[in-house]
């Protein structure tokens, strides 16, 4: 098995951000969101099954899950729920795999925003990476990207691990409170380690 890490972090710690610096130094980059995401895309993978479950009306006229109508329906249920994620996860698990499978790179990087949250993730990685940033910083950034409140941000942070969870669950961390200046030194330092920790796999 190759030398593998999952990054994580909140929402807006920055966790695309720092993946793009590991890509730009070769490192492997496998994003678990995007790959959920095409699988809901127009045709995506999983769009006969969802549409099996939920019905027609789940899907747009292009052949995409209704995003907005699926987020309502599993809000309001949580057995719904429960029958979207026993849809997906086996399916995002299966392309994960695969996409590592052919990954060229000396080492590869999962990007799993809720790898604390999920369980399955912590046994298929060698580190855990958390970037990290104050909760104000993470409000400000939301709020600016996404155009939302500060009740929004707070609600969906609210439904994530805390900031204290995630940090003692981490092998490393990115600290990403400032500039992108100050998290090259932190990427470089890591990146030099997780290359020695591959090379030590493949003895
Ligand atoms: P999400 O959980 O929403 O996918 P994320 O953790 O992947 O977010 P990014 O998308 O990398 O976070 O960053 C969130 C926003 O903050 C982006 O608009 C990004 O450009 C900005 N940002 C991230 N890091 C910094 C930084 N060090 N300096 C300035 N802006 C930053």
């Amino acid at each position: 098995f190759r030398f593998a890490v999952g990054l994580t972090g909140g929402i807006g710690c920055g966790k695309t951000t720092v993946a793009d610096l590991f890509a730009a130094r070769g490192a492997a980059v496998i994003d678990t969101d995007q790959i959920a995401h095409s699988l809901t895309a127009p045709h995506g993978a999983a769009m006969p099954a969802l549409v099996a479950e939920f019905g027609p009306d789940y899907a747009t006229p292009d052949g995409a899950l209704d995003r907005a109508k699926m987020r309502a329906l599993v809000f309001s249920d949580p057995s719904a729920r429960a029958r979207l994620e026993g849809i997906l996860h086996p399916r995002i698990r299966e392309a994960t795999a695969a996409a590592a499978l052919i990954a060229d790179g000396p080492y590869t990087i999962f990007v799993v925003p809720l790898l604390i949250e999920s369980g399955t993730w912590r046994e298929r990685v060698a580190r855990v990476l958390a970037i990290d940033c104050a909760e104000a910083t993470q409000v400000a950034r939301v709020m600016a990207r996404n155009g939302l409140t500060e009740d929004q941000v707070r609600a969906i942070m609210a439904a994530q691990v805390t900031r204290a969870r995630r940090l003692e669950e981490a092998d490393d961390v990115i600290l990403n409170d400032a500039g992108i200046d100050a998290l090259l030194p932190q990427v470089e330092r890591l990146h030099r380690f997780y290359l020695d920790e591959a090379a030590r796999l493949a003895e």
